[in-house]
């Protein structure tokens, strides 16, 4: 069936695309924000705490009693410029460059008072300086102002008995020129992304999709009725999965087509010839007074009890199989509910059946009695059809662990080893050439099947070829702690 009034939803091919393409273009913002708008803030907080950093090391190594080495060693180490004033003894002043031309270069020993003075009353002791190009000199700046930048760092550390006065200068050279190299690096990165999720998209569409539209391929064949389709896997794991449920689906769905079209071969011939042995016998009667006999009208009676037999066997499994059938399950006496079913049977046995039920106590179940009869019913019909010419049937029943097994043994021709499973299927028949009167609906093992599942019990046969057959049930015992019914109760 096509599916045209399903709504037009993209393919896997336009879906990767578009993902792939997102993720590219989510990429590619987040980086080029990062290098256009934050990469200069986030070099100078680097370098800023950088400038800390050296701040707290110097000022440990001061405290040692080192001055000029520690002046280098920081100072290379973080490529800084350092001025230290110190008063201790004698006035003496320690100077190192590294950082080419800075704000310390461009001042004076008084000019160094006026700035310590500045930067204590500035936060942490840091000052920010800008080149002004023209004038080739820094002057005084906000902190975010682009730029060639100098950040001078002022703070006093102990030395010896007194105190000494820290500048520690960083330049930070402008980010514009690298962060223009980048942009055109990310130019680049953004077309080979493009492209690549272009390949990658059809690539891996093409890996997923195709066993999808195999297997839909196949799955339209079905829908046409082709059961000999076979849907094939791929490889990945969940199209295997669906490959191998739409064969399994396949097979139920030809075995149900097979037996429904059995169906309506069997019913039509089965009500086709009671049908007509009562419209001719009716007629028969009619037209001749003389036939007008008890016999006769028995005729006509037995095939209406079969046509409306075959026509409740059909109504219940549907019933049973849509689960509108109510189960009232209490404790039973399954052994008085067989002797009551045997009493049924006694025609038979006056018309030279031996049908004989053995057990030794009384068992009692879990069960409803109308489904409970309705098991032995169909159980010991079909035992009756198909007994041997020896016209035997045996009912035995015993305890079995927790439940009470019932089987039906009969004579004859038994049933071939790959037909056991299937017979229990609806409308199954072993032999499908029609047998009059030895023929029923095909319906009677699968109402047995569907009653037991709704008992919790069990059910089975025991089968071969020219042996016979022993059909069993087994039904779950009453519980010790549930009170058993009186018999006469059961009965
Ligand atoms: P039916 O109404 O045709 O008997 P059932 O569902 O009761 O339908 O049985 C299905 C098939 O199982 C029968 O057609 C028959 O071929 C086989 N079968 C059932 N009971 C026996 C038995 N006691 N001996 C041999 N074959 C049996």
């Amino acid at each position: 069936m096509k599916t045209n009034k399903m709504k037009k939803r993209p393919s896997i091919r336009w879906t990767l695309l578009i993902s792939l393409f997102l993720l590219c273009a989510i990429t590619i913002t987040i980086l080029w924000l990062c290098q256009n708008l934050f990469l200069n803030d986030i070099y100078k907080s680097i370098k800023t705490t950088e400038l800390k950093e050296a701040k707290e090391k110097i000022t440990r190594r001061i405290a040692n009693g080192e001055l000029e080495t520690a002046a280098q060693a920081i100072a290379n180490e973080y490529e800084l410029c350092v001025f230290i004033l110190s008063e201790t003894n004698q006035f003496t002043s320690v100077s190192v460059h590294t950082a080419g031309e800075c704000v310390l270069h461009q001042i004076d020993t008084m000019g160094y008072m006026i700035l310590y003075n500045q930067a204590i009353k500035s936060q942490d002791g840091i000052l920010y300086y800008v080149k002004d190009e023209n004038a080739n000199r820094y002057i005084q700046s906000q902190k975010n102002e682009k730029g060639e930048q100098s950040i001078l760092l002022v703070c006093t550390a102990p030395y010896q008995n007194g105190q000494a006065i820290l500048f520690l200068n960083m330049v930070i050279s402008p980010v514009s020129a690298t962060v223009k190299t980048l942009n055109t690096i990310l130019l680049y990165v953004t077309i080979v992304l493009v492209l690549l999720s272009i390949l990658l998209s059809i690539v891996i569409s093409h890996m997923v999709a195709r066993p999808i539209v195999a297997i839909t391929k196949s799955a339209e064949c079905l829908a046409e009725g082709n059961y000999s389709i076979e849907f094939k896997g791929s490889g990945y794991a969940e199209v295997d999965r669906l490959a191998n449920t739409l064969n399994y689906a396949k097979t139920e769905l030809s075995k149900v087509d097979r037996l429904q079209k059995e169906l309506i071969a069997n019913i039509s011939h089965d009500l086709r010839t009671p049908l007509t042995m009562i419209s001719g016998y009716s007629q028969i009667m009619k037209d001749l007074p003389g036939e007008n006999t008890p016999e006769n009208l028995q005729i006509i009676i037995d095939e209406t009890e079969r046509l409306t037999s075959l026509v409740n066997d059909v109504l219940d499994i549907s019933k049973l199989h849509a689960g509108a059938k109510h189960f009232d399950l209490k404790p039973i006496c399954l052994t008085t509910i067989t002797e009551k079913a045997m009493q049924r049977y006694a025609k038979l046995t006056a018309g030279g059946y031996h049908i004989s039920y053995l057990h030794d106590e009384n068992l009692f179940i879990m069960g409803d009695e109308t489904r409970v009869l309705q098991v032995i019913y169909n159980l010991v019909n079909n035992a009756v059809t198909y007994t041997g010419a020896d016209r035997k049937v045996t009912l035995a029943e015993r305890r079995c662990g927790t439940f009470a097994r019932l089987s039906v043994i009969d004579t004859g021709d038994g049933i071939p080893k790959d037909k056991l499973n299937d017979i229990w299927e609806r409308y199954y028949k072993v032999d499908q050439t029609h047998k009059r009167y030895a023929i029923g609906s095909g319906l009677g093992l699968s109402i047995v099947k569907e009653i037991m599942k709704e008992h919790g019990g069990r059910y089975g046969v025991i089968s071969a070829p020219g042996q016979g057959s022993e059909f069993w049930v087994e039904f779950q015992l009453v519980p010790d702690n549930e009170p058993l019914p009186s018999l006469e109760k059961a009965q």
